[in-house]
């Protein structure tokens, strides 16, 4: 059987020469980067090479990267770390209610201790209004957290728009960039953020690495404590073949970036074309401000998860919103931000496409796909319901 993984945006597979780039910082040169002698002198060399790759990807100075755990703890760094440096100032974070996890439920740790916090909404296509952040502002606001492309519906938020309203006010920017890093253009004075997260495992990179952007002269205090690695914002022995790793990742996203988008963007709309051409399928999200990568859809009358497993029983690896969510019975806390009631927002699919998917693998899905609706909704009582009553 055909074996079809649409699952990118969950994590994705590491690339041959990234495995090749780590390896010899397993073994022989696994000193660590902090001993004075040739072993941990090389680690260092291997990290000071990293730092410069990310630097120039991202057009930051090697003195704005910190290498992280991933995704989630650049999130935690960014959002406690400025909270706490700047409490003095005011203790008011804007963000918006479709943020990862990583935020949001690091920001009701912050609300807990005494932060205030304002979710500003999103439009039917998943976008944050640039006016509804400027409105937001108050003379205590401390920081904006706005995720650049959302991980469960692609929607790519105007977070240049949002920079030079925030630069206007004073007031600090931070993005995730997990999902966007890599394949959308993210240049940190382009978008005028001060801050910005992104991880290893979203772009063939290996998991448990990833790394904060901090602009030179923001207020921000690390949150873990211990050593002097990464300038004391996060102590611990440094993940050498994981810095590697992540660097070498970097390097190839930005070989052929924009190849990469225009390829996964005709794949894209030829998938989403296909799926919504089958009744009562309905795309999610903005049609062309999304990932190159992304599609979800809501498919009315069919429990997401049965769309699932049945799919998965025929080889292809999809899911329903973020990996994060799926497993619990709630529905996507994006999709009802999106005014999405909660029969679609169940019955919603996330397909996200990669470097490793083909235009067959596209057909496939568009073969199965509307055999396995069909067979679902035939023994949906719901459904048959509705198609006598009609
Ligand atoms: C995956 C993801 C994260 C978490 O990153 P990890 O490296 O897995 O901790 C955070 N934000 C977004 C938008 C993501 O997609």
């Amino acid at each position: 059987m055909r074996s079809v993984y649409l699952d990118h945006a969950a994590t994705t597979p590491v690339h041959p020469e990234v495995i090749a780039a780590m390896l010899p910082y397993f073994q022989p040169m696994y000193g660590n980067a902090s001993s004075v002698h040739a072993f941990g002198r090389k680690g260092r060399m291997a990290i000071d090479n990293a730092r410069e790759v990310l630097a120039k990807a991202l057009g930051a100075q090697t003195n704005e990267i910190y290498f992280t755990s991933g995704g989630t703890e650049s999130d935690n760094i960014a959002l406690v770390g400025v909270a706490e440096a700047m409490a003095d100032k005011g203790r008011h974070i804007i963000t918006s209610s479709i943020e990862h996890h990583a935020i949001l439920d690091t920001c009701a740790h912050l609300a807990k201790k005494g932060y205030e916090i304002t979710y500003l909404p999103v439009d039917s296509e998943g976008l944050v209004n640039p006016e509804d952040v400027k409105a937001a502002i108050r003379p205590d606001t401390i920081l904006i957290s706005i995720g650049h492309a959302n991980n469960e519906m692609g929607a790519i938020q105007p977070i240049a728009e949002i920079g030079a309203i925030a630069k206007a006010h004073g007031v600090y920017l931070h993005t995730d960039a997990v999902q966007s890093f890599g394949i959308l253009p993210v240049d940190v004075n382009e978008l005028q953020v001060d801050l910005l997260s992104l991880s290893g495992h979203k772009i063939y990179g290996p998991k448990g690495i990833g790394a904060l952007y901090v602009r030179r002269g923001t207020r921000i205090r690390p949150i873990m404590f211990g050593g002097g690695q990464e300038r004391k914002m996060r102590p611990g022995t440094e993940n050498v073949p994981g810095i590697v790793g992540l660097a070498k990742a970097v390097e190839l996203a930005m070989a052929d970036r924009e190849e990469q988008a225009e390829r996964l963007t005709r794949l894209r709309d030829k998938l989403i074309a296909g799926l919504t051409a089958v009744p009562d399928v309905k795309l999610n999200g903005h049609p062309e401000k999304r990932l190159p990568g992304n599609v979800n859809v809501s498919v009315k009358y069919v429990e997401g998860e049965s769309l699932i497993l049945s799919l998965d029983l025929r080889g292809i690896a999809v899911s329903s919103g973020s990996a994060c969510t799926s497993g619990s019975l709630d529905p996507s806390h994006v999709l009802i931000a999106m005014g999405l009631d909660h029969l679609q927002a169940h019955g919603s699919l996330r397909l996200t496409l990669g470097r490793d998917t083909t235009e067959e693998d596209i057909d496939y899905v568009l073969e199965v796909f509307p055999e396995v609706v069909a067979r679902l909704r035939s023994m949906s009582p719901l459904y048959n319901r509705l198609e006598r009553e009609e």
